[in-house]
């Protein structure tokens, strides 16, 4: 992908819009700009959020001098190759990353969906939550073109009480089996998380990526048959809402938000999105109330209340860069090979003896 420059010379000195015109600075853009001491420009940016939903952006993004707009791809620029979206509960992947893991599966990515705790606390009981849970996982997977959903099933708010060994192994065993090439997953630095199966997740996706890829690290997989695995791209999300986040790509979503939304539908068992919207037309039926966005069915309820709801702060941050929907990621990219750049220097500057 073609990089360009958004952010020239300092943070403070405005933003290129997509199309490439000037925009009004940051600070003006997204909040109130603040009232800092003279000489200081600020190194954080306040999101501004809608107050529809209490999961989408944190409270500050740092953004990348060389941060890219990732838009859509004609073809299927990623035929051939897989995807891992990596997630600690039913919800993480719908609601920061669904419009993305739609994106690049669509532009020809196989995709796989990895969930790691069993999401027993959102349920009406804990056994409740185990299963509901396990039905909306694989509906996510299907709603977003995924071939595959796994779960690892551990204790729901308690995975910082296993062995992150333990995680880590498993996900090296699956990178290698399905040979990944590219993971999303939450930010292993989101700062302010709350929920300790975030920070476990993402760190054991982080180690996973780099050892998937060695020959001395289960060694016995390739007795097995299986190949090293060597996961090139990571798109690492954010999500603790008082966080802030280093951001230095903003994936176009305009054309995937209703499968977005749809994602969003299949959590039945928890969180804001799932049927809330059928709930709510009912209630106000009941009231002698209705509201026209909602529609005439349960369907059309919940999809129209997780768009206009909960997909606003997507719509927020994507106004930012002149966009309909946006998601935003630490992007970490394949690493050009140092030995090619030394053997080209080597070339390049060796001499006759
Ligand atoms: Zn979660």
């Amino acid at each position: 992908m073609k990089r360009r420059k958004f952010l020239g010379g300092t943070v403070a000195g405005g933003v290129a819009a997509a199309g490439g015109a000037e925009a009004a600075p940051l600070a003006q853009a997204q909040g109130t700009p603040g009232k800092l001491p003279p000489k200081v420009t600020p190194s954080a940016y306040s999101n501004r959020r809608a107050g529809f939903s209490p999961f989408t952006v944190p409270d500050y993004y740092v953004y990348a001098d060389d941060l890219t707009i990732e838009r859509n791809q004609p073809g299927k620029p990623h035929k051939g190759k897989a995807l891992a979206a990596i997630q600690a509960h039913s919800d993480d992947i719908p609601l920061y990353a669904g419009g993305t893991v739609a994106k690049l599966i669509d532009e020809g990515y196989t995709g796989y969906l990895i969930r790691l705790s069993n999401d027993e606390s959102s349920g009406t009981t804990l056994g409740h939550g185990v299963v509901q849970n396990e039905i909306d996982n694989i509906g996510v997977a299907k709603a977003l073109g995924c071939k595959k959903a796994f779960s690892f099933y551990y204790r729901n708010h308690r995975m910082d009480d296993c062995a992150e060994v333990e995680i880590r192994a498993r996900l090296i065993f699956l990178f290698r089996l399905l040979q990944v090439d590219t993971i999303v997953a939450m930010d292993p630095y989101n700062h302010y998380e709350e929920n300790p199966d975030h920070l476990v997740a993402a760190r054991a996706a982080e180690g996973a990526c780099w050892m998937a890829g060695g020959r001395k690290d289960y060694p016995e997989h390739y007795r097995a048959g299986l190949k090293p695995a060597s996961v090139k791209e990571k798109y690492y999300h954010s999500r603790s809402p008082q966080g802030h986040n280093l951001i230095n790509r903003v994936v176009d979503i305009g054309s995937y938000i209703d499968v977005k939304v749809q994602s969003n539908v299949a959590n039945k068992g928890k969180g804001p999105a799932g049927e809330n919207g059928a709930r709510l037309r009912r209630q106000l039926e009941r009231e002698g109330r209705r509201l026209p966005l909602l529609g005439d069915t349960d369907d059309s309820a919940n999809a129209a209340y997780i768009k206009r709801f909960l997909m606003d702060d997507f719509r927020v941050l994507g106004e930012r860069f002149g966009l309909g929907y946006a998601e935003a990621f630490r992007y970490i990219g394949p690493e050009p090979s140092y030995r090619d750049t030394i053997r080209a220097y080597v070339d390049k500057n060796a001499v006759k003896i």
